[in-house]
This record gives C-alpha cells, sequence and structure tokens, in this order.
C-alpha cells in the first residue's frame, strides 16, 4: 500500500525540467522564416551542431520519440533533421509505415512481395493470415500485434540504409515499452547508443490545435486560424467571419475549411491520450537508458528569465478595418493553462529543438 502511494506521488509530479534557451541581447528572429531559422540555430546551438555533424559521419543512434498525439513529435525530428543532417538522419514513423503497407496490399506485385517478406520474417501468436485479413478490413481502433509492427519496421528501415533514426509512434502500448528496450538489437542496430525523448505538452495546447486547425480543401495543408495563418486572411461581410486562403498558388486563393470534427478538441482522443501518458510515465521510470525531456511550455513568470520572447507562440486574431477595405491582424503571445493550471506560454518548434540538439549530444557525451 504504502510504496503504491509513493509512486503515485511520483508519477503525479514528474516534472520536466525548464530549459534555459536564452541569450543575453539575443537578435531578433523569425522563427517561421527558413533563412533566419538557420541563423538562430547557429547562434543558439551552432557548436553543438558541429559536434553532431561529426559523430554521424560515422555514427547512428536511435531516438524513441515518445510525447502525447498531436505533440508535436514529427515536427520536432524533421527539424533536427533539417538542422543537423538532412542525409544522415531519418524521421521514421510508424503510423507512415502502416498506411504505405494498407497500399501495398491493395494487390499486384507489391502484395506479394510483402507476403513473401512476411511469411519468411514474421513470428508471433496471431496466424499471419488472420493478420492480412483484419489489414485489409481495419478499421483504425484495431490495433495491430507489435510482432508484426517489429517485423514491418525492420523491413522498412533496412531499405533506408544506416542512419540515426527517430522512431516516432513505438512503443505506442504498455507492453511494447520492453520491446523497445530491445528494438535495436532486432534492427542490428546493436552497438548504437538508444536515447528516449519524452515530451510534455499541456493538454490545452493540444485541444486548441486541433479546435483551430483549417485545411486547404485542395491540396490538403493544415493551418491555424488562430496559431498559424498563412499570409492572406479573408473577410466574409455577410457571415462576418475570417478564414484563411491557401498559400499554394496552384489552388487559386481556396479557402481553408474546419475539418469534420475538429471543433470537438481532444474529446474523441482522450483515451488516446490517457494511455500516452502512462507510456511516458513508464519510459520515465527505465533505467539504464538515457532519457532526453523536452517541455513545449514554459510558466509566465519563468518566462524572462529562460526564453527570447520571439520563441513564444503567438496567436492571432483579426479585425474587420471597414474604411481601407482590409482585415487587420492582431499578434500576442498565446497564453494558456497548463496541466496543473498555471498560466503558461507556449513554445516554438525551434527553441524545444535547440533543447533536444544539446541534451542529445549529452546523452551521447559529445562533450
Ligand atoms: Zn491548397
Amino acid at each position: 500500500m504504502g510504496t503504491i502511494l509513493i509512486l503515485n506521488k511520483f508519477m503525479k509530479d514528474l516534472e520536466f525540467p525548464l530549459f534555459k534557451t536564452k541569450i543575453e541581447n539575443s537578435p531578433k528572429f523569425d522563427l517561421t522564416d527558413v533563412k533566419q531559422r538557420k541563423e538562430y540555430f547557429e547562434l543558439k546551438a551552432g557548436e553543438e551542431i558541429k559536434k553532431l555533424k561529426e559523430y554521424l559521419k560515422e555514427n547512428t543512434f536511435i531516438v524513441y520519440l515518445l510525447g502525447k498525439k498531436n505533440s508535436g513529435k514529427g515536427t520536432y525530428a524533421k527539424m533536427f533533421k533539417e538542422v543537423v543532417d538532412k542525409d544522415r538522419v531519418e524521421h521514421f514513423s510508424i503510423g507512415d509505415m502502416i498506411r504505405e503497407v494498407d497500399k501495398e496490399l491493395k494487390g499486384g506485385e507489391k502484395k506479394k512481395e510483402l507476403i513473401n517478406f512476411l511469411e519468411k520474417n514474421y513470428r508471433g501468436f496471431v496466424p499471419l493470415e488472420k493478420i492480412i485479413k483484419s489489414l485489409e478490413n481495419r478499421s483504425t481502433s484495431k490495433l495491430l500485434p507489435s510482432e508484426l509492427i517489429l517485423a514491418l519496421a525492420k523491413r522498412e528501415i533496412a531499405k533506408r540504409g544506416r542512419k540515426a533514426i527517430f522512431v516516432d509512434g513505438f512503443p505506442r502500448e504498455m507492453d511494447q515499452v520492453s520491446y523497445s528496450l530491445f528494438f535495436r538489437d532486432l534492427i542490428e542496430y546493436r552497438k548504437d547508443p538508444d536515447i528516449f525523448v519524452l515530451i510534455d505538452v499541456p493538454e490545452a495546447v493540444i485541444d486548441e490545435r486541433i479546435k483551430n486547425r483549417v485545411i486547404c480543401p485542395l491540396c490538403q495543408t493544415s493551418r491555424s486560424l488562430k496559431l498559424l495563418p498563412t499570409t492572406e486572411v479573408g473577410y466574409n461581410q455577410k457571415e462576418k467571419e475570417f478564414h484563411l486562403i491557401c498559400d499554394n498558388s496552384e489552388c487559386k486563393g481556396a479557402r481553408m475549411v474546419v475539418k469534420e470534427g475538429d471543433q470537438l478538441g481532444i474529446e474523441p482522443i482522450r483515451e488516446r491520450l490517457k494511455t500516452d501518458e502512462s507510456l511516458i510515465k513508464r519510459a520515465f521510470s527505465l533505467y539504464g537508458i538515457p532519457k532526453v525531456l523536452l517541455r513545449n511550455s514554459v510558466p509566465k513568470n519563468k518566462a524572462k528569465e529562460f526564453v527570447d520572447d520571439y520563441e513564444i507562440t503567438p496567436e492571432y486574431s483579426y479585425e474587420w478595418d471597414e474604411k481601407n477595405g482590409k482585415v487587420k491582424i492582431i499578434e500576442k503571445p498565446w497564453q494558456i493553462l497548463d496541466d496543473n493550471k498555471v498560466p503558461c506560454y507556449s513554445l516554438m518548434p525551434p527553441p524545444v529543438v535547440v533543447s533536444l540538439i544539446k541534451q542529445i549530444v549529452e546523452a551521447l557525451n559529445l562533450t
């Protein structure tokens, strides 16, 4: 009884430390601009990036990304790749892999190859025929056995050649945490260091990201009226409503729209978020494997000390300027309450990636 209480208390207090990215007298950068972002990384993590580039010439590593759904795992991994080494780093998403497999199963040569591969490489408790069947008529809620995911991941990683990989989407269930401890052996990366990267994002951030998301009906690009507008904002005078115009010139001014169900925010994914939280806690308590802790938010009263103003995510609101017939855009720091109801700011992806880069350098002992 006593042990359980202590454990519960520990889990409740699972604290992600604040990471200082503030530099005295830093010039102001527009972090949405590719060129300025490059200069920003050079200033804030130039030395560490150099060390990683050098390391990656001969070596690799494996990172397991663990964060709640929509916490930005893919964004961080892709930005790390962009900044550190496009050719030697790979973002490997299990979700994307399964979608690819779904396509292969549509038939033809590829389907034959896939089944052939699985007949040779799959070992598990569910017969292969049954798995193929369930893959073919799968509803998204139905889980695939871990043994199958691992066999497919091995095939996919072998295709890409030897690179540092950020695994996104594994472990996805509690039983997979133990598998991940042996993952590098399974994919024949035996000697390469592996690292758990745990991401802490307030649920309010995830909720608002979903609720404000809009997509282009033509090219499916996703943006946010509140958090990530396009260059042109439109206004419908009759409905008194603002909307984004897709930036893609091929879409010829298409009006971006809310996706069905997004207005519900995190409600439909609550169960998923709970599982994700347990996974993070489980990984947090692992021994013998380095852990990198990333936080998306910084308490309002600590912001001045830890981050530069331009590292905070802005929120946008709009007013209709009747006289000039123009939309007026108002920008201010986006404030949310974190899971403990503390007023916080949410960070832009680059400062989180600075923290990722520096902590990975440390985990790899490149000092
Ligand atoms: Zn478009």
